[in-house]
C-alpha cells in the first residue's frame, strides 16, 4: 500500500470511497506520523482514542454508503477552537486545563460531515504572533530547513502548529484562524495552501476571541482543491454569531480547474516596497506571468492607503483584544492565583497567566481606548480602516476580479531571530489590509528562495467570491508544482 500520509485530502477521500483502505487505517497511519514528529511540537494535545472512535464510526457509515463529504478524513484542530470535552487552551497559561462544555460551530460542521479529529494544534498565545514563539506550550519547528543547515526555523504564526502539521504530512488538513495573516503567512512559510475567507463566511462561535471584527476561521491543506473541500464544510450561516453572513455556500471544489480566461488581475503599485527582496519581486512577476499565460489580463492598480494598514491594525486589534481578554479574571476559566482580596486575585491571575506579548497588547489596547486617547488613536484608526476598505472597493469597481501580491516579505526565519516586536509585526505587511477590509485572501506556494525555503503568493478577492480565488490559485499551483519538505524529524 502507498504511504497513506502522502495522499492529498481529495485522494484520501476518493480512496476511502473506493474502499482502497479504511478510515481506521488512514487514521492510524497519521497517528503514527504524529507520534514520530513530536520534535516539531505541532500538536499540543493528541487524541488517539477519539480519533479511532471517529474513524470506526466513519467506516461504518462509508460501508453503508452514508458517508459525508469529509467522512473518515483525519484533521488537526487549532487550539483556538473549543472542542467539547477536549482541553482547549489557546496556548495560554491563563486557560490552564480548560475543557469546554461545547463545540465550536466550525468544528461541529467538520464532524457533521464525517471528519476525524487527531488532536489540538499549537498556536501563538491567543493567536497573537507571527512565529508561534509566543505559545505558552513552546515553539513549533518548521519542517523545512535551509539547504545545508540545521537551524530551526519558525513555521510562521499564529497558526504555526496547523501549518507545520499539514506540511509534514501529520494530517490531511487543519483548521486555522486569521486576524491579520495567521493562516496565509504560516501557509507561505511551510509551502502549503491556506485561505482566509470573507469576514462572516465561517462562524466565530466557539472560537477563542482575539479581535472580533477581524477574526476569521479558514482551512489549511496541501492543495488548492483540498482547501476548497474543507471550506465548504467550515462555512455557513450561524445565528449564534451575529456577524455571520447569511450567504449561500457554493460548491467551492467545482471552481478548481475552471478557466480564468478574461479575468482582470490587479497588481497593486503600493505593495512594491522599498528594499523589497529581489527574490520576492521575481516570484511576484512569475506569478503574474502564469496567470497571463492562462488567459487573465493584468492591470496595475492603486491601493493608496496600504501603508497605513499595519499601524491602524496595531490599534484596532489590541483595542478589541484588551476588551475580549477582560473575561480572564481567575473566576470563570482555568488558572486562579490567590490574593488577599478579589482585586489582588484578578491582578495576580492575569500577571501569572498572560505571556509578554499578550500583556503588551492588553496595555496598548487599554491605552488607545482610554479617555483622552480614544479620539486620537482608536477613532482615527477606524477611519483609516474605512479608507483601506474603500481602496479595495474602488479597485474592484473598475472590473478587477482579484489582486495578486506576495504573501510575505520573506521566507521563514530562525527561531529566536526576530526579537523586536515591530520587526515581527512587519511580517503581516501584505496580509493585514485584507483583514481590515474583510476580504477573502488565499496563499499559494509559488517558488523557493535561494536557500531552498518555500515562498507564497497571495490572491485577494471580492467579498464572498472565494471561488474565483480557488480557480486562480490552482493556476499558480499547476505552474509552480507542489512543495514537500525532506524529512529529518
Ligand atoms: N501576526 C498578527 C498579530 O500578531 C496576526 C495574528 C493573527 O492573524 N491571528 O496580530
Amino acid at each position: 500500500m502507498t504511504d497513506l500520509t502522502s495522499l492529498t485530502l481529495a485522494e484520501a477521500r476518493d480512496g476511502l470511497k473506493a474502499k482502497a483502505f479504511t478510515s481506521l487505517e488512514l487514521t492510524d497511519a497519521h497517528l503514527a506520523a504524529v507520534e514520530q514528529a513530536r520534535a516539531l511540537n505541532a500538536f499540543v494535545l493528541e487524541t488517539p482514542d477519539e480519533a479511532r472512535m471517529m474513524a470506526r464510526a466513519a467506516d461504518i457509515k462509508i460501508g453503508k454508503g452514508e458517508g459525508g463529504p469529509l467522512s473518515g478524513l483525519p484533521l488537526g484542530i487549532k487550539d483556538l477552537f473549543a472542542t467539547k470535552g477536549v482541553r482547549t487552551t489557546a496556548c495560554s497559561k491563563i486557560l490552564g486545563n480548560f475543557v469546554p462544555p461545547y463545540e465550536s460551530t466550525v468544528t461541529s460542521q467538520l464532524w457533521r460531515d464525517g471528519a476525524v479529529m487527531l488532536g489540538k494544534l499549537n498556536n501563538d498565545e491567543f493567536a497573537m504572533g507571527s512565529s508561534n514563539e509566543t505559545s505558552a506550550l513552546g515553539s513549533v519547528v518548521n519542517p523545512w530547513r535551509r539547504e545545508g543547515a540545521n537551524t530551526k526555523l519558525v513555521p510562521g504564526g499564529s497558526s504555526g502548529g496547523s501549518a507545520a502539521a499539514v506540511a509534514a504530512g501529520l494530517c490531511v488538513g487543519a483548521t486555522g484562524t486569521d486576524t491579520g495573516g495567521s493562516i496565509r503567512q504560516p501557509a507561505a512559510f511551510t509551502g502549503i495552501v491556506g485561505i482566509k475567507p470573507t469576514y462572516g463566511r465561517c462562524s466565530r462561535w466557539g472560537i477563542v476571541a482575539f479581535a472580533s471584527s477581524l477574526d476569521q476561521a479558514g482551512p489549511f491543506a496541501r492543495t488548492v482543491r483540498d482547501t476548497a473541500i474543507l471550506m465548504r464544510s467550515m462555512a455557513g450561516y450561524d445565528p449564534k454569531d451575529s456577524t455571520s453572513a447569511n450567504q449561500p455556500v457554493p460548491d467551492f471544489e467545482a471552481a478548481v480547474g475552471q478557466s480564468v480566461k478574461g479575468m482582470k488581475i490587479g497588481i497593486p503599485r503600493e505593495y512594491r516596497l522599498d528594499g523589497m527582496s529581489a527574490e520576492i519581486e521575481k516570484l511576484w512577476g512569475r506569478g503574474a506571468e502564469w496567470l497571463k499565460a492562462a488567459g487573465a489580463e493584468l492591470v496595475e492598480v492603486s491601493l493608496p492607503h496600504t501603508r497605513y494598514a499595519l499601524p491602524a491594525y496595531y490599534i484596532v486589534a489590541p483595542a478589541e483584544a484588551s476588551s475580549n481578554l477582560a473575561r480572564y479574571d481567575g473566576v470563570r476559566y482555568g488558572l486562579r492565583e490567590p490574593g488577599r482580596n478579589i482585586i489582588e486575585m484578578y491582578e495576580n491571575t492575569r500577571a501569572a497567566g498572560f505571556g509578554a506579548e499578550v500583556r503588551r497588547r492588553v496595555m496598548i489596547g487599554t491605552y488607545v481606548l482610554s479617555a483622552g486617547y480614544y479620539d486620537a488613536y482608536y477613532l482615527r484608526a477606524q477611519k483609516v480602516r474605512t479608507l483601506i476598505k474603500k481602496d479595495f472597493e474602488d479597485c474592484f469597481a473598475t472590473g478587477v476580479h482579484a489582486i495578486l501580491t506576495p504573501a510575505t516579505p520573506s521566507a521563514a526565519f530562525g527561531i529566536g531571530e526576530k526579537a523586536d516586536p515591530i520587526e515581527m509585526y512587519l511580517n503581516d505587511i501584505f496580509t493585514v489590509p485584507v483583514n481590515m477590509a474583510g476580504l477573502p485572501g488565499i496563499a499559494v506556494p509559488a517558488g523557493k528562495d535561494g536557500q531552498g525555503l518555500p515562498l507564497g503568493l497571495q490572491l485577494i478577492g471580492r467579498p464572498f467570491e472565494e471561488s474565483t480565488l480557488f480557480s486562480l490559485g490552482e493556476v499558480i499551483e499547476q505552474a509552480a508544482g507542489r512543495f514537500t519538505p525532506t524529512r529529518w524529524w
